[in-house]
């Protein structure tokens, strides 16, 4: 199965094309460069954004869900212009690169999305992204509240109808838990806390715990266990909300129908 096809009109393909710096979509005609089909396992892609301030509990939950179904779930891997903590590395925590090299992606439209966090840059890669959605998987997007809302603001149908977003809090008392969690986090491995570091971080998360509002889902991080199983679940319910609205839109996208459009593009 070819991700984002069309075959009802006119026997045109679309698919992802890589031409080196970016991609693009692109139409295939006969066997000329049909290598550059992005091929589909058949299972629906979706974007989860999992948001939340600093010590909420993200990435704990993203590697619980990695686990779960490994084949399944995979983690966005972001490029930061931040330097690596402790044991972090390249390819696996971050793409960590430099600030010149940082805006030279976002001119070339590299980034999906792209904020500054705690003096940082950070930013999704787009290409990856939308391969990883394509080839079927549930893609994790540990970003902050200003990326959600970039994401959410897109046009393109592919991004904006397969995304949910759930947003990541302690229980109560909220800060209090975040600056132990922080705490205990930076002196993991015998580092050490950057007390400019925690004040920024811990300003910011007022901010964003402000626009909790915004996202499709709360999740409350007590026990981690039990928030990835919950995560889980609503997750696998808006695999079926998405897979009834595709359904639906297909009933209507036969050539006949009013409501059909030539391609989706992505
Ligand atoms: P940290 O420095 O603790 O790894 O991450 C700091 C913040 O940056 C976290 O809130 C995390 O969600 C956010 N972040 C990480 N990668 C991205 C990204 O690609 N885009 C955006 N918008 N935020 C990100």
């Amino acid at each position: 199965m070819f991700f984002n096809t069309d075959l009802c009109n006119n026997e045109r393909i679309f698919a992802v094309l890589n031409n080196g710096n970016s991609t693009q979509l692109g139409e295939i005609m006969g066997t000329h460069g049909k290598s550059l089909l992005v091929e589909s396992n058949g299972e629906m892609g979706m974007l989860v954004v999992i948001s939340g301030p600093s010590g909420s509990g993200k990435t704990s939950l993203r590697r619980g869900l990695c686990k779960i179904d490994p084949q399944r779930f995979v983690f966005s891997l972001s490029a930061t212009t931040r330097k690596p903590r402790g044991t972090e590395a390249t390819g696996h925590d971050y793409d960590f690169i430099t600030l010149e090299e940082f805006h030279a992606r976002k001119s070339l439209g590299y980034f999906l999305e792209w904020a500054e966090v705690y003096g940082n840059y950070y930013g999704t890669p787009l290409a990856e992204t939308r391969k990883q959605v394509a080839d079927g998987k549930i893609v994790l997007l540990d970003i902050d509240t200003v990326g959600h809302k970039t994401i959410r603001d897109q046009t393109n149908p592919i991004i904006r109808g397969r995304t949910i977003s759930i947003f990541v809090t302690p229980p109560e008392p909220v800060m209090k838990i975040l600056e132990d969690r922080i705490r205990r986090r930076a002196t993991i491995n015998g580092g050490s806390i950057n007390e400019e570091d925690l004040r920024r971080r811990l300003a910011e998360a007022e901010a964003e715990l402000a626009r909790q509002g915004e996202f499709d889902h709360v999740l409350i991080s007590d026990k981690m266990e039990k928030a990835t199983t919950d995560a889980f679940q609503l997750i696998n319910q808006g695999l079926v909300r998405i897979q009834q609205d595709e359904d639906f839109k297909d009933m209507y996208s036969h050539p006949s129908g009013t409501l059909h459009q030539p391609f989706a593009i992505i």
